[in-house]
């Protein structure tokens, strides 16, 4: 290989490492600020003050909020009166910090990896409060449906099909229940996810992901008895890991499939 080839490709391979850092340290500050967003837009809070313990209302230190390190530092108790904190927050840290490198690693491209990592990153708000308040706030779903179009403009591949199947199925339900089965929320949800997906048949391995997986955690716990088959399961979080699968593993899925 000439040597200014061999010069180039380790220019290249360390942008991408550049990037990579990047994307992985984006993610993990979002993460931690997804947890301050997952705890207060339920709640009606405003983003002014500082994050306080839940347990002694301390106002913790910035030192004690470097995302995952400082859970890790602490051992999972409050720096002040020793109270555990919720494995949660790290983990949505990290698993904010591990999807923003996904998405540019899918993307190869930083300004739209940045609009799939921003886009995910509000799938995993809506997820955890979906979780935890059994609702969709419309201050997270507005701002995904339009980073979502605008992803799907720059990927040339909004289409007719897609809505009618991803949005038109969760409309129909939402309609003929009058949103007793599903809430508007999900609906609104659900144009997001498909300008994200593009392409049908991504959309239909979306549904049929999330429908598994969401069958697996109802059978789950009405086996340990955690809930009763009247209990409403918040779907939101399935959609999302349903998109996910259809993200990142959809191409693989579809073309194994289309081999057997
Ligand atoms: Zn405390």
């Amino acid at each position: 290989m000439p040597h200014g080839n061999v010069q180039r490709m380790f220019l290249f391979e360390q942008t991408t490492f550049v990037y990579l850092i990047f994307f992985a340290v984006l993610g993990l500050v979002f993460g931690s600020f997804g947890n301050v967003l997952i705890y207060r837009i339920p709640n009606n809070q405003g983003l002014g003050g500082r994050s306080k313990c839940p347990s002694c209302s301390t106002t913790i230190r910035s030192f004690d909020l470097i995302p995952v390190i400082s859970y890790l530092l602490l051992a999972g108790r409050c720096r002040k009166c020793k109270a555990t904190i919720a494995i949660r927050y790290p983990a949505i840290e990290l698993i904010s910090g591990v999807l923003f490198v996904l998405a540019y690693i899918q993307m190869g491209s930083v300004l739209t990896g940045l609009l799939l990592a921003f886009a995910i990153w509000l799938l995993l708000l809506i997820a955890a409060i979906d979780q935890s308040t059994q609702g969709i706030p419309d201050i997270l779903n507005i701002p995904l449906i339009v980073i979502s179009i605008a992803f799907g403009i720059t990927q040339g591949h909004l289409s007719l099909i897609a809505f009618l199947i991803g949005t038109g199925f969760f409309f129909i339900q939402w309609a003929v229940s009058r949103g007793k089965w599903i809430g508007s929320g999900d609906v609104l949800l659900s144009i997001a996810l498909t300008a994200l997906l593009g392409k049908w048949n991504l959309v239909l391995v979306m549904l049929c992901s999330a429908y598994i997986v969401g069958s697996i955690f109802a059978v789950y716990l009405l086996i340990k008895k955690k809930c009763s088959g009247q209990d409403h399961l918040a779907f939101a979080p399935f959609l999302v890991i349903g998109t996910l699968i259809a993200l990142f593993l959809g191409e693989i899925i579809l073309s194994k499939l289309l081999l057997i």
